[in-house]
């Protein structure tokens, strides 16, 4: 059956962060949109991903805080978690927001369907044996936690993030498989929680997409919280046992645990959907695309998670909102991702914009690199964090990579994204003062040294 009416300006198939913000940016340009989703509006972050692991961050930091309170002279003590209230607290944070989003697609007047759909030719989308028809179609279906090949996960002993996400108890202890951005902030929440935490990754390093000396700092820190953590070290296998689950790492080792946790990565969401046969070019389930996230099928255009580029909420919302404009006629600029910031919310955080030093010697040859130890600013002494902010600096001037480890870094790094995308020099930003005596005043004083004007330095 095909819908009656004449084909929208922009049919979207998912409702996640690249979908309702291509949505939303369209609608305020005029278009007439159609958003197709068939779970909630708001996709994984809002419902799996970005915002409940925050909560759940945030409430281990409440933790450490009620355990910790004698370091600050407040004498307190943590009487338990209780993992009810938790969920309340975190579910409550979502439902809020969904319930925001979806008073924002009414408000914009997009036409929303409830349903799941698949392409059936480059301008049609089919969702429950009805055709919406689209001049445009933007894809936009996102992504699954993926396990690897022989490993299977149960939901009980065996978990992804979603899972995780809605524990209803505390657990004596978890590996997690996989220390990325997703396995670190568990580790870190549940760490928090009383959780006896060992990460295994295969990698020589924690977040290994980090530039090394954050994923050092990372991993000292880690130490001293007493995350344990395998690193160069390979799966091999699971059983389950009567209290939980033993893995065995391919160099020999075993280790046993309340639950597993596999974090080693998300894969697109393309299979059965229609795209290879509607001509749109795929590899390995994601959607190719060029720098305007448009497909090789002139009518169809892909963002989020689907795509191979970062996979991050806000990536999902710049690469929705470039297709948007697209569509209406606009001349958009393509996104550098190295302009993305990026964050590991953990304890401590990790920040980064820009490129790592090896990405940099590779682009530059040699390079410049100063690191200003969190030691020295007062505000961050306050707070009992330790950590650094790293700068490169490409031989002909500008900072093109900015790197921080420290407890609520995240929050610095729009500042250095500005010196990042801006191209600024070490001096530009040595003669903005910073105010004191807050965080962000690490990064002006890592450029005051690196324009050869230390301030509080030593040695
Ligand atoms: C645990 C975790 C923590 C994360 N933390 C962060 C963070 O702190 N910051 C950050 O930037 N990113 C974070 N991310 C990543 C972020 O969630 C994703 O990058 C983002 O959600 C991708 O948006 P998307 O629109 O591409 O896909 P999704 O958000 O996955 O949305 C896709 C939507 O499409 C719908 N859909 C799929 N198939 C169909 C179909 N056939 N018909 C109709 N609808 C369909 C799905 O139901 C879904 O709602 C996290 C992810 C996880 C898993």
């Amino acid at each position: 059956m095909s819908a009656p009416t004449s084909p929208a300006d922009l049919v979207i198939l998912g409702g996640g962060s690249g979908g309702y913000a291509a949505a939303f940016r369209a609608s305020e340009l005029g278009l007439n949109v159609v958003l197709i989703e068939k779970d909630k509006v708001g996709g994984t972050c809002l419902h799996r991903g970005c915002i409940p692991t925050k909560a759940l961050l945030h409430a281990g930091e409440v933790a450490d805080l009620a355990r910790e309170g004698e370091q600050f002279g407040v004498k307190t003590s943590l009487a338990g978690i209780d993992m009810d209230g938790v969920n309340s607290y975190k579910d409550g944070v979502v439902a809020k927001l969904y319930k925001g989003l979806q008073g924002l697609v009414k408000a914009r007047k997009i036409t929303y369907v409830e349903g799941e759909g698949r392409l059936t030719s480059p301008t049609t989308v089919e969702v429950n044996g009805q055709t919406y028809e689209g001049k445009h179609i933007l894809l936009a279906t996102g992504s699954y936690a993926r396990s690897l090949p022989g490993l299977e996960v149960d939901g009980t002993k065996v978990i992804t993030s979603d899972h995780a996400l809605n524990l209803d108890r505390v657990p004596a202890s978890a590996i997690i498989l996989g220390g990325g951005v997703i396995g670190c902030e568990f580790a870190s929440a549940w760490k928090s929680f009383g959780v006896d935490v060992t990460i295994i990754e295969a990698l020589p390093h924690l977040v290994p997409l980090e530039d090394e000396a954050a994923s050092k700092l990372l991993e000292r820190a880690f130490r001293r919280r007493k995350i344990g953590f395998e690193l160069g070290s390979r799966f091999s296998g699971v059983q389950n046992t009567e209290n939980g689950v033993k893995v065995s790492l391919e160099n020999g080792k075993e280790i046993e645990a309340e639950l597993l946790l596999v974090a080693v990565g998300r894969g697109p969401v393309s299979e059965g959907l229609g795209y290879e046969e509607a001509g749109v070019q795929m590899d390995r389930g994601y959607v190719l695309v060029d720098e305007y996230c448009s497909t090789n099928v002139p009518t169809v255009s892909a963002v989020g998670d689907l795509i191979p580029t970062l996979q991050l909420a806000h990536v999902g919302f710049g690469e929705g909102i470039l297709v948007a404009e697209k569509v209406a006629g606009l001349n958009p600029a393509p996104i550098d991702y190295a302009g993305v910031p990026r964050i590991t919310y953990s304890d401590p955080e990790v920040a980064s914009v820009g490129l790592t030093e090896a990405q940099a010697k590779e682009r530059y040859g040699e390079v410049t690199t100063l690191t200003y130890d969190l030691a020295g600013n007062g505000r961050s002494q306050i707070l009992k964090t330790t950590g650094a902010v790293k700068l490169i600096q490409a031989p002909d001037g500008p900072v093109v990579g900015i790197h921080m480890v420290g407890s609520r870094v995240g929050e610095l790094i729009a500042e250095a994204q500005l010196i990042y995308n801006w191209e600024a020099e070490a001096d530009d930003v040595a003669s903005l003062i910073h105010p004191h005596p807050t965080q962000s005043e690490a990064l002006g004083e890592a450029h005051l040294a690196l324009a050869g004007k230390p301030l509080h330095v030593h040695g």
